[in-house]
């Protein structure tokens, strides 16, 4: 790739690191090629593991998103990618955002340009501190799922906008969070008395059916649950006007998802002049924006026999090779372990190569991560060119969801930097909202 392809580089924020242009694969090579000239100078850390975020992927998910859900309006889930560029650019496009902290709050606002009505304090369990805090800051809408809560809330943020978050079916999905939030519905009817004897405002309706959810049929059975408690909100002298219908949309599954929600809001809700309708997606914004490089920095053969991996066959079930790579567990690759991900690397250079032909030899691999710990595996058995040596590259895919927001420095190792592209079809749209708003004084 040259300058021209790839461009210079602008800063529109000046706190943020330069917005290049062009496809991300581009940078992946760019950035090998950079991570070469400086092991060249025997530069620290020159070989650094490293992402491209493609904005202009963000920017595409979001006209998807409006074309399949136009009557809902996402509040991204900040918790999901933090990403200052991810935030600016949803902010410029106008979406909410879903808050789970003071930091995350603070973090939001000090963008500049959003109002604290786009936001929604949706963690159902707060500190007493946080909810004085959501007040000072102008956030009003928040969830709960507990009386404590709303005695809390009584206290330090009478003037709140609630939510109630129900519990619903969250079996069909990869994390599942009705074990810690959500009020079954037979305790709904007593804790909207709790907080109409309080004099606490209860505005709505929230549920998330489990974040990464492969059947969306769970949507239809949630919006029921809704409803029903739209009606006892009725019978508790409550007029709901906020329906949130969480996240848990999965790219491959969105349309679906879509086509599900949009037919259950039209029977269980046929007359809503008066609902606002919002969501709180996160994995469906950022997972397929991130593309991770990392580097082999080292090779080995299995702990068992045999000892040569250069002679040696590898059995036929059984990794002949462990390759250990500058990103892991402790790191970006955490999304394993907490979010139940499965790893598949492919290969970005072999033997200092961009072409990897497809003949090329495979052979049964394993991959690590570079700490002491021994769970630090990101993938057990993989096929991996038999060809692959130490310096060469691995690239992952669908790296923008629950990985760098939970990333670990642990053994001292850093985090992976971000390179970030405006990139393909979107660009200059992506390019002309940012400007937009860095214009009218917001996110520098
Ligand atoms: N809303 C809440 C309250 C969550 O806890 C989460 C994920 O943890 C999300 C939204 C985002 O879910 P997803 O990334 O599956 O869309």
């Amino acid at each position: 790739p040259d300058d021209d392809e790839l461009g210079l580089g602008v800063r529109i924020f000046p706190s943020l690191p330069p917005l290049y242009r062009g496809h991300p694969d581009l940078h992946l090579r760019a950035g090998i090629m950079r991570a070469s000239r400086l092991a060249d100078e025997h530069q620290p850390n020159a070989e650094k593991a490293f992402f491209v975020a493609d904005l202009s992927q963000v920017y595409r998910q979001h006209q998807r998103w409006v074309t399949c859900l136009p009557e809902i309006q996402p509040f991204y889930a900040v918790k999901c990618n933090p990403d200052p560029y991810v935030i600016r650019l949803l902010a410029a496009l106008g979406t909410g955002f879903d808050c789970a902290s003071n930091g995350e709050i603070s973090q939001v606002l000090d963008v500049g340009s959003i109002d604290p009505s786009r936001i929604i304090f949706a963690n159902p369990c707060k500190a007493v501190s946080f909810v004085r805090n959501a007040a000072k800051m102008g956030v009003e809408m928040m969830t709960f799922d507990n009386a404590d809560e709303l005695y809390k809330i009584a206290r330090a943020h009478a003037n709140a906008k609630l939510v109630v978050r129900i519990l619903t079916d969250d079996s069909k999905s990869l994390c599942r969070f009705g074990v810690k939030f959500g009020a079954p519905l037979v305790a709904v009817p007593g804790l909207l008395a709790k907080a109409r004897e309080l004099g606490l405002d209860v505005v709505g309706v929230s549920f998330h059916v489990g974040s990464g959810c492969y059947d969306p049929s769970v949507y239809n059975d949630a919006i029921m649950r809704a409803r029903a408690v739209f009606d006892m909100g009725k019978d508790a002298g409550y007029s709901f006007t906020l329906l949130d219908v969480g996240g848990g949309f999965e790219d491959a599954l969105f349309e679906q998802a879509a086509t599900v929600l949009t037919q259950a809001i039209d029977q269980y809700f046929p007359d809503r002049q008066h609902l606002k309708i919002i969501a709180e997606p996160g994995r469906f914004y950022v997972s397929k924006a991130f593309k991770l490089a990392a580097n082999i920095i080292a090779r080995r053969a299995p702990l068992t026999e045999p000892s040569d991996m250069e002679s040696s066959e590898a059995s036929s079930d059984q990794p002949g090779v462990m390759y250990y790579i500058n990103d892991g567990v402790y790191g970006a690759f955490n999304c394993i372990l907490f979010d139940h991900q499965v790893i598949h690397p492919y290969v970005l250079s072999l033997n200092g190569s961009f072409h990897v032909p497809s003949s090329e030899p495979q052979k049964l691999s394993s991959v690590w991560g570079p700490t002491c710990d021994s769970i630090d595996c990101v993938s057990p058995k993989t096929m991996l060119p038999s060809a692959l040596r130490v310096g060469d590259w691995l690239g992952f895919e669908n790296m923008g969801a629950y990985t760098v927001c939970a990333a670990s420095q642990f053994n001292g190792f850093e985090l992976s930097n971000v390179i970030y592209t405006m990139g393909g079809v979107g660009a200059a749209e992506v390019q002309q909202l940012l400007a937009g708003f860095a214009a009218s004084g917001y996110g520098l």
